[in-house]
């Protein structure tokens, strides 16, 4: 199977590649706003509709006005690309997957530009990208495939400053050997409990980034409380449009803290779960997950003005813990890398009553209390662990979907599921 991987590294640019990546950021917005303004000047105006091809061509007499003859001094490739994304954005718009798109802004966290094949050089693992004079000291943390074309170059500086560039590479994946192995996954609490025992939990020093980054977040809030104060405000007024708060170099730093925590608790995570998802597919042919609605999940327990959320306390636990594990992402990973490994999937109703159904004897509790950990089955006297039970019932019912027995699927009210 050929596929499109990214390959992401972080690099450190020099003084001067930083400035030249700073005027390219800066450019490449220009472009994508002017572009947005030009494709909804001419929707209104004329009810014409504007592509990359005319914007492309608009962009190349822009360039010789001089009041913008300085987007010359940043590549062409990633001014263009610009128009690209603009493209993809108004496609995603008017197939409704998106809404209609909106200007970039300079206070917008993530700066980045893509350059395509023309765009930049990759020699000796070299890496140049277009109007810079050297190459980017790029820390490649693992190999490119060998003789890798990559077809687009991104680079990005996040919010705390570090810079990043991401190769994309067109790849063939060759399917693992086949396994006889089987595992299901339970994903309904803070761990992942699979049907063999094993109990993965995301490594401890994110709690402990966790922990910190609301400490930093707090000492944000009360800087920020004490310049809207400073400007005559209450501490909790909101800006009102167009009124900005005066940044002290304290809000500064304090904001600068909290960006670069966040970031090193998203990169343990995604490395945590690469390394788990790799490993689960890896070893077994069949996987068994639970099809939950995550964003139902994280969604519902505050309720509505109508309905107020029912134990919200102790669902809010629950919520932070799923949001914490990423559970969406894992599954996409699982989804994405069993597909390339040729292992098989199967997401089992999220309304089978996994956590309160006996493995032993099929069973079925009618009710099983969140904080329930372990329980004594009254039909056939069996000792449950909570999770593993679940999580070997999801197993049960992937194999019985498998072999098509579709009358498994048991359909009871909507509170009945987990
Ligand atoms: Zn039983």
């Amino acid at each position: 199977m050929r596929i499109q991987r990214a390959y992401r590294y972080r690099f450190y640019p020099t003084p001067e590649q930083a400035e030249q990546l700073a005027r390219t950021f800066g450019c490449v917005r220009v472009v994508y706003n002017w572009g947005l303004e030009e494709r909804t000047r001419a929707f209104y105006d004329r009810q014409q509709r504007l592509y990359y091809k005319d914007l492309a061509l608009a962009l190349t007499h822009l360039k010789k006005t001089p009041e913008r003859a300085w987007l010359g001094e940043v590549s062409n490739v990633a001014l263009q690309q610009a128009l690209r994304h603009l493209d993809g954005a108004f496609g995603n718009f008017f197939s409704k997957r998106a809404a209609y798109p909106t200007f970039k802004s300079r206070r917008d966290s993530v700066q980045s530009a893509s350059y395509m094949r023309n765009g930049f050089a990759l020699r000796d693992g070299k890496l140049t990208l277009a109007k810079h004079d050297a190459p980017l000291d790029v820390r490649w943390s693992r190999p490119l495939p060998e003789g890798a074309q990559p077809s687009s170059v991104t680079v990005t500086r996040t919010s705390a400053g570090r810079y990043y560039v991401s190769l994309l590479v067109e790849e063939t994946m060759q399917p693992l050997p086949a396994s006889s192995a089987q595992i299901g996954l339970d994903m309904n609490t803070g761990a992942i409990v699979d049907s063999s025992g094993g109990v993965h939990r995301l490594p401890r020093r994110l709690v402990d980034l966790e922990a910190r980054k609301r400490r930093y977040q707090r000492a944000q809030r009360r800087k920020i409380a004490a310049a809207k104060v400073r400007m005559g405000l209450t501490p909790n007024a909101p800006l009102a449009k167009g009124q900005r708060l005066p940044v002290s170099n304290n809000l500064r730093k304090a904001s600068r803290k909290v960006a670069r925590v966040q970031e090193r608790i998203a990169a343990i995570r995604r490395d945590w779960q690469h390394k788990l998802t790799t490993r689960i597919v890896r070893e077994n042919q069949v996987i068994a997950i639970e099809d939950l609605a995550v964003r139902g999940m994280t969604a519902s327990a505050r309720g509505t003005a109508q309905q107020p959320g029912r134990r919200v306390r102790q669902k809010a636990g629950l919520n932070r813990a799923v949001l914490n594990a990423g559970f969406a992402e894992l599954r996409r990973q699982i989804e994405y890398k069993a597909q390339w490994a040729g292992r098989e999937v199967i997401a089992i109703d999220r309304w089978y009553p996994s956590s309160k159904r006996c493995g032993a004897c099929g069973h079925v509790l009618s009710k099983l209390a969140l904080s329930t950990r372990r329980w004594t089955c009254p039909s056939c006297g069996q000792l449950h662990d909570r999770d593993l039970n679940a999580a070997k019932n999801i197993l049960a019912a992937a194999l019985a979907v498998k072999a098509g027995a579709a009358a498994l699927r048991i359909d009871e009210p909507r509170d009945a599921g987990g």
